[in-house]
């Protein structure tokens, strides 16, 4: 691997937050740095984000590095990859981590490609195996573990799969330096401007953050019954989603649709209703810790990763479920 002392964490934010993976970065950085006597030096881009560091040298970061300017409110792959690799470099970077996010997915490729480095993509464990780093992602559906160890003449790279590793506790005590880059427009500026951002609301809890997501399959049979499935989850505390089939049919939009070419999505608690289990599918959700599954095919492939299973028929499971919690939450 390349030299380095640093291991840079991108700190993504969301609406003036950090977003629940970009402390997830902080707490594996923290570990990591930590058998190598390295630093964590975390890195925060954006509009009216500089109260954030605090958070983030609570949770583990020696080190926070600011690039503020209204230009980088809303994400911009060129101008945010420019002001990472230029971080890393001052920060002599071994190591960056981010979130396989949307985001992430799309800046660790452009950083990567800029800094001549491997890139290890939405891993669930890393370690060091001597001086280079060993991460591990699930493939072919989960059924086989890849390590890798990325190769290449600059820092190495990983995005984490969001909710795959331990959210660090804060320590009050903790505090750490705080430096400030100057956005540069000559330096960091890129060719695309936003104009306008349209939030697609609807949707109080995203899916990849959910500690619990209750999600509906084909087996709803319209759109309207799709309200079963929001009603489980909002009594659940739960984001809704749903398979590729009910998003096809426009029964709900886009942004809840799990699996492949969907979200992949790693819950404490995944209730499938009315979903037969393709694989599709399920490599989107399979990661979850509990699944239980309702379907009145006994034989359906989604049996096959799910904790507990009912064989029955939603529509008469699902209300009776619902208003059972519903009586249970009074
Ligand atoms: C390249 C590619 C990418 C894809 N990406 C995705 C993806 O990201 N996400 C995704 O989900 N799919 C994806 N798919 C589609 C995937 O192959 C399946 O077609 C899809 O997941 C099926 O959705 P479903 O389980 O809702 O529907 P079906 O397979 O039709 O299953 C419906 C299930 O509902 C059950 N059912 C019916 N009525 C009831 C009832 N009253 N009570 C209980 N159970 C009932 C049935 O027994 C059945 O098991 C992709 C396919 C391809 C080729």
């Amino acid at each position: 691997m390349a030299g380095g002392t640093g291991i840079v964490t991108f700190a993504e934010t969301k609406d003036g937050r950090l977003t629940p993976v970009a402390r997830e970065a902080v707490g594996a950085a923290r570990k990591l740095a930590d058998e190598k006597s390295f630093k964590v030096i975390s890195v925060l881009i954006g509009d009216g984000i500089s109260s954030l560091a605090d958070n983030l040298t609570k949770i583990g970061a020696d080190k926070v590095v600011i690039c503020e300017n209204p230009v980088l409110a809303g994400y911009l792959d060129e101008s945010y990859c420019k002001i990472l690799a230029d971080i890393s470099k001052s920060e002599d970077a071994a190591v960056i981590l981010g979130g396989a996010t949307f985001i992430g997915k799309s800046l660790f490729p452009r950083l990567a490609t800029s800094l001549s480095s491997g890139l290890a993509a939405d891993i669930t464990s890393i370690g060091w195996d001597g001086d280079n780093i060993l991460a591990i992602r699930p493939a072919y559906g989960g059924k086989a573990l890849i390590q890798i160890s990325p190769a290449g003449p600059g820092p190495q790279m990983a995005t984490l799969r969001p909710k795959a590793f331990p959210d660090p506790s804060p320590d009050d005590s903790r505090s750490g330096e705080k430096s400030e880059l100057a956005y540069d427009e000559s330096k960091f500026g890129s060719r695309a401007k936003i104009l306008e951002s349209v939030s697609e609301g609807g949707q109080e809890i995203s899916l990849t953050d959910a500690d619990i997501i209750v999600s509906g399959g084909r087996g709803i049979k319209n759109a309207d019954n799709y309200k079963m499935i929001k009603e489980l989850a909002s009594v659940l505390g739960a984001a809704a989603g749903a398979s590729r089939a009910v998003v096809d049919a426009g029964w709900v939009s886009y942004s809840h649709q799990v699996g492949q070419t969907g979200k992949t999505v790693n819950p404490k608690l995944y209730v499938a209703c009315g979903i037969s289990g393709a694989i599709q599918h399920l490599v989107g959700m399979q990661s979850s810790k509990t699944i239980v599954a309702i379907n009145r095919d006994a034989e359906a492939p989604i049996f096959k990763v799910a904790t507990y299973g009912i064989v029955g028929d939603i529509f008469e499971i699902l209300p009776r479920l619902t208003e059972k919690l519903k009586g249970m939450a009074n």
